[in-house]
């Protein structure tokens, strides 16, 4: 049976990947803050080692699956959070595990990013340079300095989806995949926080995806299951965008 792990699993993505993945015939590890096979904290180092600690613990050290999705959107409470659950709480996972998915049966692995990740001139920040640094507490501090939290966001995402490619370099060789899918507006509890802030609100409702609405969790997770099976086993390295036709509104040049 495949074994993969989910993390963010409690909630709108991660819990529609989780119930795909089910479907699809996985052993589902599911970790998250609350209501989750192993629950822990992806904000910190501590909590982002015992995950991993009890992830390896479940799967006896042979992985063929991980998929995170734990995150958190612009309303968190500091852009420190954002960029630490964000980039660090998935790249943390990503190496933590790397062993464990060599061992694993045609393992794959995939990073939600965001369609935010292709804002234009989020790629100068200098808080994404200090992310792929490793520089945890320079980031963190970098992103509450600037006190943008979409900023924070969109930088954590561009970040994350390029150590994913980076590191596909590497995991080929490995023959672990590794994969992105940068999902558009997603009606989840994330975007309803955002929908709901004064800040926010206005602007999301007003930036319409072409195919005139919002995905849903499973149209997400449709995507991830069929980029996790052998179904996919030459796509590796890839950003994947699933956004109602948001990336080619914004920079149809760009892809
Ligand atoms: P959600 O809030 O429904 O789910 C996020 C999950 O992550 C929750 O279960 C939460 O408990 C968990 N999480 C947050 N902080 C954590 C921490 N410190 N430790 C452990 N778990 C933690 O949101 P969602 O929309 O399903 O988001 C899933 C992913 O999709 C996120 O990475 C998000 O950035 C990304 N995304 C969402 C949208 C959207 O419009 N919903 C768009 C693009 C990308």
């Amino acid at each position: 049976m495949t074994v993969t792990v989910v993390t963010g699993s409690a909630s709108g993505i991660g819990a529609a990947v989780s119930a795909q993945l089910q479907q699809a015939g996985h052993r589902v590890i599911g970790i998250d803050r609350r209501d989750a096979d192993i629950v822990a904290d992806l904000s910190t180092t501590e909590g982002r080692q015992a995950a991993v600690a009890a992830a390896l613990e479940a799967c006896n050290g042979v992985l063929d699956g991980l998929v995170c999705c734990a995150g958190l959107g612009p309303t968190a409470s500091s852009c420190g959070l954002i960029v630490a659950v964000n980039y660090f709480g998935m790249s943390e996972l990503v190496d933590g595990l790397g062993d464990a998915l060599a061992c694993g049966d045609k393992p794959a692995a995939l990073l939600i990013g965001s369609v935010a990740s292709a804002h234009p001139g989020i790629d100068k920040l200098p808080m994404v340079e200090l992310m792929l640094a490793r520089d945890e507490a320079a980031a963190k501090a970098q992103a509450d300095v600037l006190g943008n939290p979409q900023a924070a966001y969109a930088g954590s995402k561009y970040a994350i989806t390029v150590f994913a490619r980076r590191k596909a370099v590497e995991w080929g060789r490995r023959g672990i995949r590794l994969n992105v899918v940068a999902p558009g507006a997603v009606e989840t509890p994330l975007l309803q926080a955002s929908l709901s802030d004064a800040r926010y609100g206005e602007a999301i409702r007003n930036f319409v995806s072409p195919l005139g609405r919002n995905g849903s969790p499973d149209e997400i997770a449709r995507v991830v299951r069929f980029m996790q099976s052998e179904q996919a086993s030459f796509m590796h390295g890839t950003a994947v965008f699933v956004d109602g036709g948001m990336d080619a509104l914004t920079r149809p040049e760009r892809f």
